[in-house]
């Protein structure tokens, strides 16, 4: 079978293998049957190796849904009655996070910081000093919306010290940059099959501290189907999802882990940063600003600033690279114009360079100066 392959450049879905995509088709099963159950079961043991977690001390839950589906579990599954959640908020999906404590009607601090910068420590520790009924800690480690990477390790541990857990939403770094849960100080990450581990849409998993999720057990019930003691609870006694799982995307994804350790974490991170380097290199040459300063970035996500050229035209751009087979993406920052170029998927150098053929095409035909030009104000203003 061929399948036309598409480069995407967003962040997540990613361009998947065909073989990822050729298992999920598969003879009907009903996912009640045991063989379904003990597939599972190596899947949730294998998440776990992803973030070197120990068997003994954590496990993986898994959650039909994209990504946020995560984010709204832990929070509000995680938080005891009378407690606090802070949320060290840099970027829009941390903004998600707080959404979703607001919500649930939770207690919550939204501690909000700019978003090209890394959060004040300081300001978080004296938050933690502040409230003592701060129970819980979130945060994000790669803020997709702009690519700034988040100091997790420095969080988690002031969250540990003040007596709250940390959870960390890790959907654009997961299976990508290599992370150590405990030495991260995380106890509870999470992502979405379709992000790094470049399978498809539709499952979810949060990797997390077993105690915690057994203390959880007493805290309020907030929502029938995103409770993560009762997703944990029906695992442990059944090995099943308490409710229907996305059958063809847990056989893809198995496939997608399959890949992911014959490829190797080290050899898959150098992947990546080769593709942002090559992302990076076209960019520069076509003479785009980045708005993160290249230290502080995840190395997964750049965000370019729009240039000052009346010809500048993104949608324009946007369709000529998409019909050509190349996914190019918005930003999601509110105060500057950004577009994304993403390093998530089975891709490589070689199509970095592909694609800056054709982007470059695309500003030909709209007009567009090369190399773009920008107003003084719009670099030093840019957030
Ligand atoms: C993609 C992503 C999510 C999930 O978004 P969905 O639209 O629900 O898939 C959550 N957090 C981060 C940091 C992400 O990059």
């Amino acid at each position: 079978m061929q399948i036309k392959r598409n480069i995407l450049l967003n962040p997540g879905p990613s361009t998947t293998t065909d073989s990822v995509k050729l298992a999920q088709i598969v003879p009907d099963i009903c996912p009640r049957e045991k063989e379904f159950a003990s597939m599972m079961k190596g899947l949730r043991a294998d998440l776990l190796k992803i973030v070197h977690a120990d068997p003994a001390k954590y496990t993986s839950v898994l959650f039909c849904g994209s990504g946020t589906v995560n984010i709204d579990v832990c929070l509000n599954s995680l938080l005891p009655a009378g407690k606090k959640a802070l949320i060290v908020n840099n970027g829009a999906y941390s903004t998600r996070a707080a959404e979703i404590c607001a919500y649930y009607g939770l207690d919550f601090i939204d501690l909000k910081f700019p978003v090209d910068e890394q959060p004040d420590l300081a300001a978080v520790e004296e938050v933690l000093q502040a409230n003592p009924d701060i129970a819980l800690v979130h945060t994000t480690h790669n803020e997709t919306g702009t690519g700034l990477l988040n100091p997790i390790r420095e969080i988690g541990a002031l969250a540990h010290k003040y007596g709250a857990i940390f959870t960390v939403d890790t959907t654009s770094t997961l299976a990508m940059r290599p992370i150590d849960i405990e030495r991260e100080n995380v106890d509870f990450c999470m992502a979405s099959a379709q992000k790094g581990l470049t399978a498809m849409t539709g499952l979810s998993f949060i990797i997390g501290n077993k105690a915690e999720i057994e203390k959880s057990k007493n805290y309020p019930k907030r929502s029938y189907y995103c409770n993560l003691y009762l997703q944990y609870e029906y695992f442990e006694k059944t090995g099943e999802m308490h409710f229907t799982p996305p059958v063809q995307t847990i056989y893809a994804t198995m496939q997608a882990l399959k890949e992911y350790f014959a490829e190797g974490e080290e050899e898959k991170w150098a992947r990546h940063t080769r593709v942002m380097e090559a992302i990076h290199r076209g960019l520069e040459e076509l003479g785009f600003c980045e708005l993160i300063r290249r230290e502080l970035q995840a190395g997964l996500v750049a965000s370019a600033i729009y240039p000052d050229d009346p010809k500048w035209d993104f949608e324009k751009v946007h369709d000529y690279c998409y019909e050509r087979g190349f996914t190019i993406y918005p930003g999601k920052v509110s105060t500057t114009n950004t577009f994304r170029l993403c390093a998530l998927g089975a891709i490589d150098e070689e199509d970095i360079q592909a694609f800056f053929k054709v982007f470059r095409e695309a500003l030909n035909v709209c007009g567009v100066q090369i190399p773009v030009r920008y107003n003084q104000e719009t670099i030093r203003g840019s957030i």
